[in-house]
């Protein structure tokens, strides 16, 4: 990972978050700005980069090396074409965190495959694959640092006016310019603080700068304000047009328009459709739907 001016105490905070993080999207966002090791024999194979954005899952089955007996994921097939927007929902421990694992290749199925253009994952050189996949965690971690080295994050070397034009993207850059150092303003600990929402933007401008092909979002529960939700909300829309992006969706009101939802209970695919086509039947997805509304 790269730490622009970065000190030794930005780098351990970075670890102790991980270590903190195992299995949060955080972690998987450091994951993915790391540089790779490819392993032979892939420099035999013809480099060409994901460019279709188009995933599938085939049969993939698979349990955590630590509890092999476990089955976390049972035999999952479903596909995500170009450009779509396809929402993952169900009770918490269904596996769609997992999900997001193996399409990073922070894990392997245990049987069947993964699939990015018709490719197997694991033909894909490690680093290619993660040059086109963004995280939007749900709680971003900004390292100590300035606001323009957090940007520039998944991206080294970006210009000033780059920077700018991702903040601007990610209605980011109304905040940032008020701040008397603007792009320079130290965050984290021993800078300023930053609200949840204003994160959060921060890692939409570093995804939009990185321009991924795919596109992983891991949606906001609550606890942004009206003001704040509105202009994540509107940022994300934007980052999400003309991409393949996966929602792990909270709340389902922002993911009525997606077009494919899946939903997932104890690592297998219950129920698969667009919104119309779910409350239309008797299951969980009716369900959930039905007790969100209603609160709202
Ligand atoms: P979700 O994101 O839908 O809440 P997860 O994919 O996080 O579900 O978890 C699915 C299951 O895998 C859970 O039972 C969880 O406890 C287990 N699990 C998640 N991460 C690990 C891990 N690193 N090691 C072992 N088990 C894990
Ligand atoms: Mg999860």
């Amino acid at each position: 990972s790269l730490f622009i001016g970065g000190s030794i105490a930005g780098l351990a905070e970075v670890y102790t978050n991980l270590q903190k993080s195992i299995g949060a999207t955080e972690h998987l966002l450091e994951i993915l700005d790391e540089p790779t090791e490819d392993l032979a024999p892939f420099n035999e194979i013809k480099r060409e980069n994901i460019v279709d954005g188009q995933i599938s899952f085939r049969d993939v089955t698979f349990a955590y090396p630590s509890r092999p007996d476990l089955t976390i994921l049972d035999k999952v097939s479903f596909d995500v074409y170009p450009d779509q927007k396809v929402a993952l929902v169900g009770p918490s421990g269904g596996g769609k965190s997992t999900i997001v694992s193996l399409l990073l290749r922070i894990y392997d199925p245990v049987s069947g495959s993964v699939y990015f253009d018709g490719r197997k994952s694991d033909s894909i050189p490690l680093s290619q694959l993660r040059s086109q996949l963004a995280i939007v965690p749900q709680d971003v971690f900004l390292f100590g640092g300035t606001i323009a080295e957090n940007i520039s994050y998944g991206k080294p070397g970006a210009t000033e006016a780059e920077l700018i034009e991702a903040a601007k993207q990610a209605n980011a850059w109304e905040f940032i310019q008020r701040f008397p150092d603007g792009m320079n303003t130290i965050v984290g600990e021993r800078g300023v603080q930053l609200s949840g929402g204003q994160r959060q933007r921060i890692a939409i401008a570093r995804a939009v700068l990185k321009n991924p092909r795919i596109l992983i979002l891991d949606e906001a529960t609550s606890a942004l304000d009206a003001e704040s939700e509105r202009l994540v909300q509107d940022a994300l829309d934007k980052l999400m047009a003309g991409r393949t992006s996966i929602v792990i969706a909270h709340r389902l009101s922002t993911i009525r328009e997606a077009d494919k939802i899946i939903v997932l209970d104890k690592g297998a695919i219950i129920e698969e459709g667009t919104h119309g086509e779910l409350v239309e039947q008797e299951g969980l997805y009716r369900m959930l739907s039905n007790m969100q509304f209603q609160s709202n």
